[in-house]
């Protein structure tokens, strides 16, 4: 699975930039980057997922976004700072190509289709992030997981997915209890299957019906910027 950003760089750009990607594999829960604290690499995804974390308090955090092969992880080298303002946690492991902020930065500067290209993707991922807000507090739980479900699903480029309900508390800012009755009432309606920490989406139709309409708002700004 290729990176949609990557993929959309002509190719005698894209050879220079090559470069200085480096692969690298990605673990389940592996932390990427902390608030407030330096960026040393961007991550380019393949086949991983990482989400965008918020800490509400010592013990809650809240996804505020999420990066998949549509994009890059890393988004305050795009606007100029090197600072992360969120925890960045992997929450699908899964292969990523990384680059040293030194040579983004140079790399960035000079590539007119990379930049343009990670412009229109933090435009998307900002209408993203906008939208999760929204979502998280006007939204019922049972809509908001089958958004994230369909959103995980779209990036990962898989039916089946890996997670526990602690983890899923811990990404829609639910206790687990709002986590087993949203996801039960799911299960009941034989949209998803779900045992010993895998989840399986059935039928992505019927989730579609019953997210909130954020998936589709998303969705169609990221289908728009990356025409
Ligand atoms: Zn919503």
């Amino acid at each position: 699975m290729g990176n949609r950003v990557l993929a959309s760089i002509p190719t005698k750009d894209f050879r220079r930039l090559e470069r200085d990607l480096e692969p690298v594999t990605l673990g389940f829960g592996q932390v990427l980057y902390e608030p407030r604290k330096a960026i040393r690499h961007v991550y380019f995804p393949l086949g991983c997922l990482v989400s965008l974390l918020t800490a509400v308090d010592k013990r809650r955090t809240l996804e505020v976004g999420m990066v998949g092969n549509e994009g890059m992880a890393g988004m305050p080298f795009i606007l100029g700072m090197g600072v992360s303002g969120v925890r960045a946690l992997v929450q699908g492991g899964g292969d990523a190509l990384r680059m040293a902020s030194a040579p983004f930065r140079i790399e960035f500067d000079r590539n007119r289709p990379l930049r343009d290209a990670l412009y229109r993707y933090t435009y998307a991922l900002m209408a993203q992030i906008s939208q999760t807000a929204a979502c998280n507090r006007f939204h019922d739980a049972e809509a908001r997981l089958a958004r994230w479900l369909l959103m995980t699903r779209d990036r990962v480029g898989s039916d089946e997915f890996l997670l526990t309900q602690e983890f899923l508390a811990h990404m829609l800012g639910l206790r687990r209890e709002g986590v087993t009755e949203a996801a039960g009432a799911l299960r009941k309606r034989g949209l998803i299957s779900y045992s010993r920490g895998s989840l399986r989406v059935l039928d992505a139709k019927g989730l579609k019906a019953s997210s909130c309409t954020c998936y589709q708002i998303v969705k169609s700004v990221f289908d728009r910027a990356q025409g």
